[in-house]
């Protein structure tokens, strides 16, 4: 599937070059056809050349004589009239007896026109088709003509047997899952109506570049085996206003026309961006095209079996408009891989090079510690280069371990990946949260762990599940969670004996938990059922403000510090009650980057001495932990 783009230079460039071309053309060769050139002589001057001999031809109007003269047949010359009564003997002494005939072919002024402008212009225009035409066949785009204005673009793939499939997408467990989803619908979109149930009519892969969004589009067409419209955001922004939406409109129109499919819409950032932002006069023909877009995707029957996916890897810039229902509702967040599915990555990719037997895959994935997929599939090329360049036949275990670095080096400036100590750091916060939540019993169990930095720029983070009714919390359920919300610093001033900024956000929302304990939930002694604080504008954002006098608030202030302090030793008892369990699950932490709830649990509950940590001690390429 090799992507091929039709040339885009602009048309009127080359009709701009035809009409200069077509100007001098006209000055140059044809001036009897554009009322040839005149030249204005005097009277005297016209008698002399009549007396010479020279003038070969006169037409003598009411206001002029023009005549021409032997010496250069292109040129032509006029005088004015004069009262000569004599003239017409000079003439008939010089031999010309005919003063009737015109000198000058004068064209009528429409034919001319015709001749010199239209039929030329017309004549380019064909050629230009032809050529067109010619490009694009060569360029194995079969269809219609490019010169059509507004016509999307879109490549449509018709997925042959060969096509991207799910396996060759690694890793992505819950992407593919939601996507199968999809898969599914298309395969028998019956099953759905029967029952009534619509699938959602898009789908947006959110997730930084190069963690297979594309990939994993590519992979649902594949499965499904329907025509895949691909079409990136940026193609539909074009000169002319007017076009990027007319676009739209004929992509969704084709789709119609082919459904069940696919449309695949890339890089949506480019076109979704929110609307009346940009300053200056805004970008028109952007938000035409994305109204249109909207249109459309309101417009069409979700039952067809049209299924729009699109990728960005900018969700936070698009326009709310977008992420209605009945749009992109569906979020499908493609993430970085962690250790297993970096690992997974390198051995798709290295089914396609001839490698040496017993590679450790694992220990590539380790010291390649935050790469994306692209990346991994980088560095497989570049052990595969590097084996070439030595003139070896199969790729070995060395040749990875170098291209890591070649590949590495270059994001790793632009990435902010975590150095080992700071992944060490991490690991043992996010443990902390997790076992002071585990450990008190009225505290949600977690249901992942993960020190993969987020695109959101957290750089670690514990999902916790609560069980049963979410709108009502106990006291003690709040004060249990303000303790697991100091677990992570806790955790990090028992272990390294110093504190970082990674738990900003932990003591903001602890903070606030505990203020509204007191001021808004009544559940402190002093204050009893008394607001303190109202809330307002609800939905937008639920800014407080305070209902008391500024005393109260000093008092207020000082009993939140109080009840964040007494929770903070509360997780620092529990957790210095199970030193070696945080030591051992933050080791497997670090090892594995992400754990789910289960198995946290698992080996929570285990004895320390038979935590897995104590195996993965002697793998080689694995970094040494502090
Ligand atoms: P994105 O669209 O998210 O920027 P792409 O889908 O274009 O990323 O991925 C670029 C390349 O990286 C793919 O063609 C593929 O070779 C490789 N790649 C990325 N993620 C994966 C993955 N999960 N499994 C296998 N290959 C991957
Ligand atoms: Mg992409
Ligand atoms: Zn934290």
């Amino acid at each position: 599937m090799k992507d091929y783009t039709p040339p885009k230079k602009p048309l009127i460039y080359y009709y701009l070059i035809g009409m200069l071309i077509l100007m001098i053309l006209n000055v140059l060769f044809f001036p009897q056809i554009l009322s040839a050139q005149v030249e204005e002589v005097s009277y005297g001057t016209f008698l002399t050349m009549v007396d010479e001999g020279n003038v070969t031809q006169v037409e003598i109007n009411q206001d002029e004589i023009v005549f021409a003269d032997d010496s250069d047949p292109t040129r032509y010359y006029k005088t004015g009239p004069m009262y000569d009564p004599g003239l017409t003997d000079r003439l008939y002494d010089a031999g010309i007896t005919d003063f009737g005939t015109p000198v000058v072919e004068e064209m009528p002024w429409l034919l001319s026109f015709l001749i010199s402008w239209v039929l030329p212009i017309g004549i380019i225009y064909l050629i230009g088709q032809l050529f067109i035409r010619s490009m694009v066949k060569k360029n194995g785009m079969g269809g219609g003509p490019a010169m059509t204005f507004g016509k999307s673009n879109a490549k449509v793939y018709v997925q042959s047997t060969g096509g991207v499939k799910f396996s060759d997408v690694a890793g992505e467990d819950e992407a593919k899952e939601l996507l199968g989803e999809i898969v599914d619908f298309l395969h028998d979109p019956e099953k759905y109506a029967r029952i009534g149930a619509t699938i959602p009519k898009g789908a947006l892969l959110v997730g930084p570049p190069g963690t297979g969004k594309t990939l994993l589009a590519k992979a649902v067409a594949g499965e499904a085996n329907v025509p895949f419209f691909s079409i990136s955001g940026s193609e539909f922004v074009e000169m002319f206003v007017g076009m990027g939406a007319a676009k739209v409109r004929d992509l969704f129109k084709q789709a119609n026309e082919k459904a069940p499919c696919i449309v695949f819409i890339d890089e949506i950032d480019t076109i979704g961006k929110k609307r009346g932002e940009g300053g200056l006069g805004g970008n028109d023909e952007r938000e035409q095209t994305l109204n249109q877009l909207l249109t459309e995707m309101d417009g069409f029957d979700g039952k067809k079996g049209v299924i729009i996916l699109a990728a960005t890897n900018r969700p936070d810039s698009l326009d709310p408009a977008l992420l209605r229902p009945g749009r992109f509702d569906r979020r499908i967040p493609v993430e970085l891989p962690d250790q297993k599915g970096r690992e997974d990555i390198l051995k798709v990719h290295a089914r396609k090079v001839a490698m040496e037997p017993n590679i450790d895959f694992g220990a590539i994935a380790r010291v390649a510690a935050g790469a994306s997929g692209a990346e991994l599939a980088n560095i497989i090329n570049e052990a595969a280069l590097r084996a070439v360049r030595s003139g070896r036949d199969k790729v070995s275990q060395s040749d990875l371990e170098e291209s890591v670095e070649v590949v590495i080096a270059g994001y790793q400036k632009k990435n902010a990946i975590l150095s080992d100590k700071e992944k060490m750091i991490v690991a043992y916060h996010e443990i902390g949260h997790a076992m002071v939540a585990a450990l008190q019993s009225h505290s949600a169990p977690v249901t992942k762990i993960t020190i993969i930095p987020r695109t959101s720029g957290a750089l670690g983070y514990t999902m916790q599940v609560d069980q049963g009714n979410h709108y009502l919390m106990s006291k003690e359920e709040i004060e249990n969670k303000i303790a697991t919300l100091t677990g992570g610093r806790v955790a990090e001033e028992l272990i390294f004996q110093s504190v970082t900024t990674g738990a900003s956000n932990d003591i903001e929302q602890a903070t606030r938990l505990a203020r509204a304990m007191i001021t808004r939930y009544g559940m402190s002694e002093e204050f009893g059922m008394v607001a303190l604080e109202t809330v307002q504008n609800q939905y937008l954002g639920g800014d407080t403000s305070l209902a008391c006098s500024a005393e109260t608030a000093a008092l207020v202030d000082h009993r939140v510090v109080k009840l964040v302090k007494t929770q903070y030793e509360k997780a620092k008892e529990l957790l210095s009650q199970n030193l070696p369990k945080l030591h051992s699950l933050a080791k497997y932490l670090y090892d594995n980057e992400t754990i789910t709830g289960q198995e946290f649990m698992r080996l929570l509950e285990q004895e320390p001495a038979k935590l897995p940590s104590a195996e993965s001690e002697d793998r080689p390429g694995q970094p040494r932990p502090l």
